[in-house]
């Protein structure tokens, strides 16, 4: 009998399992996936945002700032990496200025300070490849994450301090026994005394195992490009658009790895599960960054990708223990859920609390070491410098494996070695970068597939390459047509 079941092994399940590993409980994460943060919290736009954009009144508003003011202490802690550069709503037109102010207004409210308008010559000197923008909105407090990084490293910190995580257990039903309750996956059951519901785009499937429905999610997909590492240095900003009637506008942005990344659009989905993209669409995202950036080296791209939004038909999340005592709903987290998933995390303790006595964990250990380092562009080798560390032997640990991001072998067996078993070459790249790069793991992947099967001595064809249903699809193909059409 576990104390808690948390279902979903997002960056929601993770916060709340590292915040409970504070406490003396018996907790459990159940994840469908092999992995962590397989679901919206690997195709985001991963930033930390100001606060001050969600509606105060709102539980995005109320979660959303003070998630923000979390981040230092928490990547102090983590080291996920977290950089805050700062965010820019552009205002094109003058009407835009008047949006801008009750943006002013509403982000006051949920207690963002340090908001100002900058004119067009205070935008340039700080943007300085900025296109027609007369001003725009400067949030000092906003910044980027690698989000699956985030989670990682939650998720690592949560089994350090007691938390048992189960991979590849999809939770199929849910049966209340009196005072606790009992979970079936496809291997076992399970019997716990309180369920937090952290599933993501399924998680109104979860609440209806135990609750009459009272929302449904929408799922709501989003669009990306990632241009080269390096191209990052284009902007030196989180750099939105100002929203009008048309929308919100396309982002553009540096990723904490220094790649550049536009997008997201947003298309409503009548399946949960399809993240493939479209060339029309990704076309139609360039062009409206280019308003933000313009002449952006489209040369450089090496990646699209999509995410799906679990959109709550309530119109905002919803964390709170439901109707059917000890069953706790942390559901419909669309954005901005990176942001606010730490504050959430500790207003799902004291739900918890309410239902459960909670005694300190005086071993919790907070602190967790970085998987990943990240790279400055000087820090990378000439390829000529790079051959002999290439071809080093097959045990060698210093072998270079991935030459675009230029992995070693043995960050690789760290990465393997950390408490979670990887079983797929994407695991390895979101914990190492291998297979981040130019060639998009044409080169590594293979070498990445034997390492794994090597070190856990389990044979290769076990090992998944890249995600079933994630549409995550290398861009090669369709860039072709995507360079002719931006011709
Ligand atoms: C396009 C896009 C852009 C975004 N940009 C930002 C941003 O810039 N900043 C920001 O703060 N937020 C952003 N967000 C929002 C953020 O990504 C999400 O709020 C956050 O990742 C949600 O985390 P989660 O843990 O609730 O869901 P998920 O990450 O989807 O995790 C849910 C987990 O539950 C598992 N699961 C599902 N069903 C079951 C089951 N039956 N049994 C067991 N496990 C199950 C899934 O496999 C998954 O791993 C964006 C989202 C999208 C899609």
């Amino acid at each position: 009998m576990y104390d808690i079941v948390i279902i979903g092994g997002g960056v929601i399940g993770c916060s709340v399992a590292r915040e409970l590993s504070k406490f003396n409980v018996k907790t459990l994460l159940l994840e469908k996936d092999s992995d962590l943060s397989s679901g919206a919290t690997k195709a985001n736009s991963g930033i930390i945002h100001g606060g001050y954009d969600a509606k105060h009144g709102t539980k995005k508003g109320y979660f959303s700032h003070r998630g923000n003011q979390l981040f230092d202490k928490l990547n102090s802690e983590l080291n996920f990496g977290y950089a805050k550069i700062g965010s820019l709503i552009l205002a094109f037109k003058e009407e835009d200025f008047k949006t801008l102010n009750l943006i002013i207004e509403n982000g006051k409210k949920n207690g963002v300070e340090n908001l100002k308008i900058i004119d067009r010559d205070e935008l340039l000197k700080i943007e300085p490849n900025v296109g027609d923008a007369e001003g725009a909105l400067y949030c000092q407090e906003a910044g980027i994450v690698s989000p699956y990084e985030y989670c990682i490293a939650l998720g690592e910190n949560a089994i350090t301090n007691g938390v048992v995580f189960k991979f590849n257990s999809e939770v199929l039903d849910i049966k209340k026994n009196g005072t606790t309750y009992s979970i079936e996956t496809h291997q076992e059951k399970i019997e716990s005394k309180i369920v937090i519901n952290c599933a993501g785009i399924n998680s109104d499937i979860i609440s209806n195992m135990v609750n009459e429905e009272y929302f449904h999610i929408i799922p709501r997909k989003g669009e990306y490009l990632v241009y080269a590492r390096g191209y990052g240095e284009k902007v030196k900003h989180v750099i939105f658009q100002c929203p009008d009637e048309k929308g919100k506008g396309t982002l553009v942005t540096p990723t904490y790895h220094n790649n550049l990344m536009v997008g997201p659009d947003a298309q409503i989905m009548e399946d949960k599960d399809d993240r493939s993209t479209n060339i029309d669409n990704l076309f139609d995202i360039i062009r409206k960054a280019e308003k933000s950036i313009p002449n952006l080296d489209n040369k450089k791209i090496i990646r699209n990708f999509a995410g799906t939004r679990a959109t709550s038909s309530l119109h905002d999340f919803i964390v709170e223990e439901t109707k059917s005592k000890g069953f706790i709903n942390v559901a419909g987290i669309e954005s901005p859920g990176i942001t606010s998933s730490p504050a959430i995390a500790q207003y799902v303790i004291d739900i918890v609390k309410n239902i459960f006595p909670l005694e300190d964990n005086i071993n919790f250990n907070p602190y967790r070491v970085a998987n990943i380092k990240r790279k400055n562009e000087s820090d990378f080798l000439p390829m000529k410098d790079l051959v002999k560390d290439i071809n080093l032997g097959e045990n060698d640990p210093h072998r270079v494996i991935c030459r675009c991001e230029q992995v070693r072998q043995e960050e690789i067996l760290e990465a393997l070695n950390r408490g979670i078993k990887i079983t797929s070459t994407d695991g390895v790249k979101k914990r190492t970068r291998a297979g981040m790069g130019i060639c998009q793991g044409a080169f590594c992947e293979p070498k990445v597939k034997k390492i794994i099967a090597k070190e856990y001595h389990i044979s290769e064809e076990s090992i998944t390459t890249r995600e079933v249903n994630s549409g995550s699809n290398p861009i090669r193909v369709e860039i072709k047509k995507l360079r002719s059409l931006l011709k």
